[in-house]
């Protein structure tokens, strides 16, 4: 189901280029158990091999068939005729917060150009080791959130299915270089709207389970698009659902989330504490914060009000600054006395990766005409003219 989510105040979606012929053969991102065995047997190969090829082209961080010695050499060779290993190249990689945050920006066929946030989480007491990637599920955002530098793309593109998954390999495979373990977590939390392509979104999903990532460890973000939480709900997939509230009352959200014309808040909550009753998992709330906008004491109190009511728990975000926008987070001292109000149902999230721009809504944000002319500067002509035409960057390794 694709909804449509264009409202008189969603005037920055734009069509997507012309995309290049397409490759026929099918990713090995989204092939079912089913059709990798059939494949498999194709080739003349035992159904181990299906383990082998999964655990190396995951985990093992493999870059290619060619990649993966365990496979007899003539069934690589086989194999790549039949499947395509990658949909997406690597254009560039960052890396904040001492290697726990990775950026990765992600080329696809047509040259339109992904970010994905690989974030790793050190054991605490209390606290397992984690390791989470947030994938982007469109090229921008149709729906234009004021505080969003996705939005300010407006839409580009749906990503397809094994694009999605293809961001996750990525990261394991940026992970493993690092000597680090393989990813355990997905959130849908990176450029785009996941439910406005619901059947692409839980076809995402379904993969993950093939690659070993359970529903019950992806959380996907939406803006609020009713019709698709039910749609999600039905599907019963089992991930946690994350509703981005970002305001209590309806004139304000009208404001920062243009959606809320059409879904108010009421309706919002309501399909959320369906999904929630349906799914059996804990509706999650997000909530950015932004001075003198929405992190008033009266905000703090009906929010408080909002999530007891949902049975939700609450991710109070301080705002990222983004180009063009005058608004940022409130001081550390007046998120702490927001999050004390709403109560134990809070937790403040810091960003990550905020120093490589790698944070929510800023993604992409440095692909603008201030990153070309810095590449011009800096005499990176091929970059500037990648970036100035939308192409995959020049690979950095
Ligand atoms: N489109 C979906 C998922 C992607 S956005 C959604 O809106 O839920 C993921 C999260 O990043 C959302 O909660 C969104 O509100 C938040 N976000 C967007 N821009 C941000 C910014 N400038 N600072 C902090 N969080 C931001
Ligand atoms: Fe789109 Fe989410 Fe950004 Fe809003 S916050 S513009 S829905 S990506």
């Amino acid at each position: 189901m694709t909804v449509s989510t264009a409202t008189p105040t969603s005037p920055r979606s734009r069509p997507a280029p012309a995309a290049r012929a397409p490759d026929p053969r099918p990713a090995l991102a989204t092939l079912a158990p089913a059709d990798l065995a059939g494949c498999l047997a194709e080739c003349g190969a035992a159904p181990y091999r299906a383990t082998q090829l999964r655990r190396a082209a995951f985990a093992g961080g493999a870059e290619g068939f060619d990649a993966v010695p365990l496979l007899p050499r003539e069934l690589r060779r086989a194999l790549g005729t039949r499947l395509r290993y990658q949909t997406l190249t690597l254009a560039a990689e960052r890396e904040a917060d001492r290697g726990l945050t990775r950026k990765l920006l992600l080329g696809a066929d047509d040259g339109e150009m992904v970010e994905t946030v690989a974030m790793a989480y050190r054991a605490a007491p209390g606290h397992r080791a984690r390791q989470t990637v947030c994938v982007s599920t469109q090229v921008g955002c149709a729906i234009g959130c004021a505080f969003c530098a996705t939005g300010q793309l407006g839409l580009r593109r749906q990503l397809h299915p094994a694009e999605i998954v293809d961001q996750v390999r990525w990261a394991a495979r940026q992970w493993r270089l690092a000597g680090d373990a393989p990813p355990s977590h997905v959130v849908f939390m990176g450029m785009g709207e996941p439910l406005q392509d619901v059947d692409a979104t839980a076809a995402a999903v379904r993969a993950l389970g093939w690659w070993g990532i359970a529903p019950r460890r992806v959380v996907v973000s939406t803006s609020g698009i009713v019709p698709a939480i039910d749609r999600l709900g039905e599907l019963g997939l089992g991930v946690t659902l994350a509703l981005s509230l970002h305001a209590t009352l309806d004139p304000l959200r009208d404001r920062l989330v243009p959606l809320n014309r059409r879904w108010p808040i009421a309706a919002c909550l309501e399909a959320g504490r369906r999904y929630a009753r349906g799914s059996g998992r804990r509706l999650t709330l997000e909530y950015v914060l932004i001075a003198g906008v929405n992190d008033g004491d009266d905000d703090a109190r009906r929010l408080r009000r909002i999530a007891a009511g949902a049975g939700a728990h609450c991710n109070l975000i301080p705002m990222n600054g983004i180009p063009g926008s005058p608004w940022h987070a409130p001081t550390p001292a007046r998120v702490r006395a927001f999050a004390a109000r709403v109560g134990p149902r809070a937790t403040i999230r810091f960003s990550r990766g905020d120093r490589v721009q790698a944070a929510c809504g800023q993604l992409r944000a440095e692909l603008t005409a201030p990153a070309a002319r810095a590449a011009r500067i800096l005499g990176r002509q091929d970059e500037a003219r990648a970036i100035a035409e939308r192409r995959p960057l020049p690979v950095l390794r």
